[in-house]
């Protein structure tokens, strides 16, 4: 008997999944169409050097929310990893994300934070009285032009094969921009790694009596135990599969990009000296490399000195049969997603959720986060006992 079908083990089905089994008592089912669990947070040790490799993509945790904070401590401890990248452009390595060391190297000048500033301000004048509603605009009257050209153009291109006056603006705003030499990735409170990997965390999330685990079971198929047509209406599922999919892409295809990951066993201790460099330059085929030792250095005694494992990673448009990883968001599909979502309000007993479900760039912690909300919101009130 299940009370409870969860459809896909990424952190969102992962959280819904256990609070529904912990706090009410239900009997879930999770199904996922992989061989393993945990979405695209799932990581595994390379077999020739022990060194875990992120499967699909690095995966670096960070939130300023106390509450998923809290959670996930439940199921893992973090080491004090912090994410730093840096920029090969023109032949030259530059600190990212942008500040006052990145500005100062580029113009060649010892600025400091209010002249950079001023001079920032000045390089984006080209803006005024335009709205900034694209990432083009959004990153120039961030940046400037030049830096714009240097840093951002070249790798946005190779990222989205898309026009960056098409691309929403929130993209950039990812990034910090800052006027001081703190080159630190995310400026989240809370930043680290899982101590002993990503599977033993996900493994621990699914460890409870109230939850079954079934692999290699796609939801959408024409047959079997667990599918769209034998279920909805019978059980209540929380989809986070992709949403344009689930609806026979009756309302047109929204747009993602994915990744290729060329990896390779490098025959030298230390590769680049980091764990991510990133490619500015358009004529580079990749966007970044990986070395995936480098988010590790507290386990340097147990991986080799004379080998390593370097991930290349390649973006291209996802047709149907790739994996969707980032969301494109255009206005076109933006469009198609309001036409999905009404679709979706229309779905008796199933509610979607997750990256794929909501057609939204969500960081592992705000699948978590949105998937605490989805339970105390809607399931709990739906479902709870
Ligand atoms: P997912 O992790 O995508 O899980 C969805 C699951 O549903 C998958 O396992 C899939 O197989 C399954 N599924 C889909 N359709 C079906 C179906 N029809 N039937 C059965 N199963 C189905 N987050 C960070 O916080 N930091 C990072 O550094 C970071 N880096 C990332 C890098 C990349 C390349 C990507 C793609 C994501 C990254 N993320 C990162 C986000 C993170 O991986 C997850 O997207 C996030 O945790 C959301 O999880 P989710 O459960 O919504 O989706
Ligand atoms: N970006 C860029 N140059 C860089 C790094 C990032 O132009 O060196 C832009 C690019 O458009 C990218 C966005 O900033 O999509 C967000 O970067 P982030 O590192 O968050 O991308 P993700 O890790 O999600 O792929």
């Amino acid at each position: 008997m299940t009370d409870l079908l969860v459809v896909g083990s990424g952190f969102f089905g992962l959280t819904v999944a256990r609070e529904c089994a912990e706090r009410f008592g239900m009997q879930v089912t999770v199904i996922d169409q992989r061989d393993h669990p945990g979405g695209n947070a799932w990581s595994y040790a390379d077999a020739d050097t022990g060194i875990e490799v992120h499967r699909y993509g690095a995966h670096l945790f960070h939130t300023s929310n106390a509450r998923v904070w809290d959670y996930v401590n439940r199921f893992t401890a973090f080491t004090p990893y912090v994410h730093r990248v840096y920029t090969n452009v023109g032949g030259e390595v530059f600190p990212m994300p942008i500040n006052l060391g990145t500005i100062n190297q580029f113009f060649r000048a010892a600025y400091g934070p209010d002249d950079a500033r001023r001079l920032v301000e000045e390089q984006s004048r080209e803006l005024e009285g335009l709205p900034v509603d694209n990432l083009e605009r959004k990153a120039i009257s961030l940046i400037g032009r030049p830096l714009y050209e240097a840093f951002i153009k070249g790798y946005t291109a190779k990222q989205w094969q898309t026009d960056p006056t098409e691309l929403p603006p929130d993209i950039i705003s990812r990034l910090p921009v800052r006027y001081t030499y703190d080159n630190r990735y995310f400026s989240d409170t809370w930043e680290g790694l899982p101590v002993d990997g990503y599977t033993a965390w996900i493994e621990r999330m699914l460890d409870h009596p109230g939850i079954t685990l079934e692999l290699g079971t796609d939801f959408l198929a024409d047959e079997g135990p667990w599918t769209k047509a034998s279920t909805v209406g019978q059980v209540p599922v929380v989809f986070t599969g992709a949403l344009d999919r689930y609806f026979g892409y009756d309302e047109g295809d929204l747009g993602w990009r994915t990744l290729d990951f060329e990896t390779e066993v490098v025959p030298v201790g230390d590769f680049q000296g980091t764990p991510v460099m990133n490619y500015g330059d358009a004529d580079v085929p990749y966007t970044r490399i990986h070395e995936f030792r480098h988010f590790h250095p507290e386990r340097a005694d147990r991986y080799p000195t004379d080998r390593s494992v370097i991930v290349r990673e390649h973006s291209r448009f996802a047709s149907r049969g790739d994996e969707p990883y980032y969301p494109v968001n255009t206005p076109a599909d933006r469009e198609r997603l309001l036409a999905y979502r009404a679709l979706a309000d229309r779905e008796r007993g199933v509610w979607f959720g997750g990256r794929l479900g909501t057609y939204k760039y969500l960081d592992m912690h705000m699948a978590i986060g949105s998937a605490l909300v989805m339970v105390d919101n809607e399931l709990a009130p739906a479902l709870g006992r």
